[in-house]
């Protein structure tokens, strides 16, 4: 049987238990910048070539700290993707800013058309995620990003270690999060962390989430800001050591995880090439995917039974192939329709619909996610072949 459970992310191999126990009698609490957190943090901070590097509780409160560390307020406009997870663009709401939702691109990434043509003088920065570990197109979002003058963030929640033409995904911007949740492709079972090249956002960072030994470590008596060290702004996002410590052993085996899954997505892409009605998601040209998921579109033209049908032939075998579902687009969801019985302040300012974005919701009505397992290709090479099989079984 393929289940969920054996190949779950992270996989807990002797080693990640043997690095937890170490923590578990060096420290289970740290205030400051030391021990696990420097370790992981320099670490990640060196591998996206980045000058500060910041673990948080959450993938989520690691995007919350880059609108606060970049002073998001009202009055700003923040252009976001219409399709990602909504924990993307939900942080906003607590700065006052508006996210603007753009339509997607042929790979579900934002598109760089769509978001030129959502630039007003309020314009104050972009949020890209790289979605399922597809790199979006940062040649042409840079650029509208120079020359408009804006800030640019990634949310890189899918793409630990995804590649957009030579160069890792998170190092394109002005900040970049990510996500070190459950089964992210770097995993500490919950945690985030977040990379800045700018003083100041880091700083502002810290002071949301880090308040008294760590901001009095870090940011310099003579700084406007360091008098505010002892309490920040009161929030506290600190990451846990030994998730930090779980995390920190897997990302020693980023490269070997990596080469595996992208050997283990060949055998997948040679078969779904090979079949009528099936289509890969990816710009295999001008990136190197994770594969954190691989994405395929379903013709259902071609097919005799429904998507939903097809998934559930495959999970009859125990695959874990699945439509994903709270991963929508925005619009259809309340929050973006009706954000006042939540925020009081966004009455009248936020009111998407259902009928928005027609290209985000015809790709999330016609997607298939497979996961990719870091195997030695054993569970890859039978769910390829099941994939074969039960194509030719219903097709048209
Ligand atoms: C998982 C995820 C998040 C949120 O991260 P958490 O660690 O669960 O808070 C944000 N954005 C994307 C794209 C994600 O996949």
């Amino acid at each position: 049987m393929i289940t969920k459970n054996n190949f779950e992310c992270p996989i807990i191999t002797k080693d990640t238990k043997q690095a937890v126990l170490n923590q578990l009698e060096k420290s289970i609490s740290i205030y400051d910048k030391s021990g696990i957190i420097a370790e992981f943090e320099d670490k990640f901070a060196k591998y996206h070539n980045s000058r500060y590097a910041l673990l948080t509780n959450s993938g989520t409160n690691a995007l919350l700290s880059i609108y606060i560390g970049a002073q998001l307020r009202e009055g700003d406009e923040i252009i976001c993707p219409a399709y990602t997870f909504f924990a993307t663009v939900t942080p906003i709401f607590f700065t006052g800013a508006i996210p603007v939702l753009c339509d997607i691109d042929e790979y579900g990434n934002i598109d760089p058309k769509d978001i030129e043509r959502k630039i007003t003088s309020k314009t104050k920065a972009i949020i890209v995620t790289h979605m399922w570990g597809n790199p979006c197109k940062m040649d042409e979002i840079s650029l509208i990003a120079k020359k408009y003058n804006i800030l640019l963030f990634e949310d890189c929640s899918h793409a630990h270690g995804s590649v957009y033409k030579n160069k890792v995904v998170g190092t394109f911007g002005d900040a970049a999060a990510w996500s070190l949740q459950g089964p992210k492709t770097i995993s500490g079972g919950e945690g985030g962390i977040l990379v800045t090249n700018t003083e100041e956002i880091y700083y502002r960072a810290l002071l949301l989430g880090h308040y008294n030994k760590r901001c009095k470590q870090e940011i310099p008596s003579t700084h406007k800001l360091s008098k505010y060290s002892t309490t920040g702004m009161g929030l506290k996002l600190r990451s846990h050591p030994l998730a930090v410590a779980i995390a920190n052993q897997q990302f020693t085996n980023l490269k070997s995880i990596l080469s595996a899954r992208r050997k283990n997505a060949q055998i997948l892409i040679d078969t779904i090439n090979s079949i009528q009605g099936l289509k890969l998601v990816a710009d295999l040209t001008h990136c190197n995917p994770n594969w954190y998921a691989m994405i395929i579109i379903f013709d259902a033209d071609k097919f005799t039974i429904s998507r939903e049908n097809f998934v559930k032939m495959l999970a009859n075998e125990g695959l874990v192939i699945d439509i994903p579902d709270s991963t929508s687009p925005l619009n259809i969801l309340p929050l973006f329709q009706k954000p006042e019985l939540l925020f009081p302040s966004y009455k009248g300012k936020i009111h998407y619909t259902v009928n928005d974005f027609p290209r985000a919701i015809e790709f999330y009505k016609k997607i298939i996610k497979i996961p990719i397992f870091s195997d030695n290709g054993q569970v890859t090479r039978r769910l390829a072949r099941l994939l074969k099989n039960i194509s030719e079984k219903y097709a048209r």
